[in-house]
């Protein structure tokens, strides 16, 4: 049951196979029973989901139910829920209880999903592999010695383990797409403004999108369509009628035209990898599709552009944890400037507070042109590559990450390789644009996700082509060996 799709398992619902209590209560006991060993959950909330199955079996009873009615999920802790622990994965947050519920929170409630917890992350989302969380790392279950990528990697793990129906996550440069990749599972990032970034604690805002993580394109557009559309709490939402995106999902790949970056393939790029983008591209042209070579000249600048503009906003953002308002206080402070040093100096782990000095310094007089400007410029003309590219073509497919899944350990003493990581994945979320990771084979037994792209509010679109490629292809059934 714990590898079915959210479609599969409705169906089951529906038909009184099972009830929402018993699924539930199935996910938690293989919780307890793997989570000793893969640590995809920061908070258990075994209660509250027990409390939302038992109302969604009776709606289900009443015959009131919708798609996704008694489907248990989990949320990334960086989505605030009222009553219930919100860490972000750091010790700052650790006895945060929010007086609220995020929006994509209180809709997916909505749409009665019972939350069977909230998953590991990189702290405050800042990582490529799940190890800067205060609550340890997460372990990939295709083989435990190895990271499952970041920053949303506990929610990635959880999918893949048969954990979670589905889970939100979040991405700021490639946060979803990259654990779903390094997993073997599904996972779309939207458009910036698609889908409300109210009580999601801010990384970098001008990148933070929500979205997310499941086992197959179909479950991923049921989730996306109960989160997305306009939220007049959050002032980047955007007005903008929201498709129906599991009704969309039947399209035909026939003369659907692929573009495939220069500047992604080669040099850089592991050659498992890359055989599986090469199959993936002939596949599609088997299906039907026209691939095209396209360029995107300013996508190698990405990762300098990017760091500086995620940690200048970082620098920003957290200036809000000083001890007095949010999350964690030193004892005794002898007077304010102690507070505000202690409180931070104890509640923010290396890679937080390395990004903070990074942005308060790329921020400061004298730096700010030199640095924030100049990536806020690069940011347009890396805009402009996009544009170009989609007036030749209707998506663009790539590889997400450089490798699988590396071992933990491999770069946490050294940022710069961690970052090069995301090389792939950044570029998007600079020029706002949707991207999906889709399982599309393996590379030494590990599993290797394939990048698309879509222009703005492409998201349908992206999720009727991954649709369509796990119609073809079984990739999105393999299962982790152990568990
Ligand atoms: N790895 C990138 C970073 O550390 C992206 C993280 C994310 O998307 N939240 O900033």
């Amino acid at each position: 049951m714990h590898q079915e799709t959210i479609t599969e398992l409705a169906a089951g619902l529906r038909r009184g196979d099972f009830t929402s209590t018993e699924l539930t209560r199935r996910y938690l006991a293989r919780i307890e029973r793997l989570e000793p060993r893969l640590n995809s959950y920061i908070s258990v909330d075994a209660e509250g989901a027990l409390a939302a199955a038992d109302r969604a079996d009776a709606r289900l009873r009443r015959g009131e139910a919708g798609p996704l009615t008694g489907i248990p999920i989990a949320h990334k802790d960086i989505f605030c829920t009222q009553g219930l622990r919100t860490s972000c994965g750091s010790r700052m947050l650790d006895g945060f209880i929010a007086p609220y519920d995020a929006t994509v929170v209180e809709r997916l409630a909505g749409a009665g999903t019972p939350v069977l917890g909230k998953t590991n992350m990189d702290e405050f989302a800042m990582g490529s592999s799940n190890e800067t969380s205060f609550y340890g790392p997460v372990k990939n279950p295709w083989d435990e010695r190895r990271v499952p990528g970041g920053s949303s990697g506990g929610s990635a793990a959880a999918v893949a383990a048969g954990l979670c129906a589905a889970a939100t996550g979040t991405d700021t440069g490639g946060s979803i797409r990259q654990p779903a990749s390094f997993c073997g599972v599904t996972g779309i990032k939207p458009t910036y403004g698609r889908v409300s970034r109210y009580g999601m604690i801010a990384y970098g805002s001008s990148l933070d999108q929500g979205g997310v993580i499941a086992r197959t394109a179909q479950d991923c557009a049921l989730i996306l369509q109960a989160m997305a559309g306009f939220d007049p709490k959050d002032s980047t939402s955007v007005e903008r009628p929201v498709p129906d995106y599991p009704a969309g999902l039947d399209t035909d790949l026939a003369g659907l035209r692929i573009g495939v970056p220069e500047e992604w393939l080669g040099a850089g790029l592991d050659p498992g990898v890359e055989a599986v983008v090469t199959a993936a591209l002939s596949r599609f042209e088997s299906l039907g599709a026209r691939v095209e070579r396209i360029r995107l000249p300013h996508s190698p600048l990405c990762i300098a552009g990017y760091y500086v503009v995620a940690m200048s906003e970082a620098s920003s953002n957290l200036a809000r944890y000083d001890g007095v308002r949010f999350g964690h206080r030193c004892e005794d402070p002898a007077d304010l400037p102690d507070l505000y040093r202690r409180s931070r100096a104890e509640g923010f782990g290396a890679e937080v507070k390395r990004r903070i000095m990074i942005g308060t310094y790329a921020l400061s007089a004298g730096y700010y042109d030199a640095y924030y400007l100049k990536a806020q410029k690069l940011r347009r003309l890396i805009a402009e590559d996009f544009r170009a590219a989609f007036e030749r073509v209707d998506v663009i497919l790539g590889p997400v990450a450089p490798t699988p899944a590396f071992p933990l350990g491999a770069k946490t003493d050294d940022p710069v390789q961690m970052y090069l990581s995301d090389i792939y994945t950044l570029s998007l979320n600079l020029a706002g644009l949707p991207g999906l990771s889709v399982p599309a084979g393996f590379s030494a037994g590990l599993p290797v996700g394939l990048q698309l792209i879509g222009n703005y509010w492409e998201e349908g679109r992206l999720l009727a082509i991954a649709h369509q490629w796990q119609r073809a292809t079984d990739w999105h059934r393999a299962v982790p060996p152990k568990g």
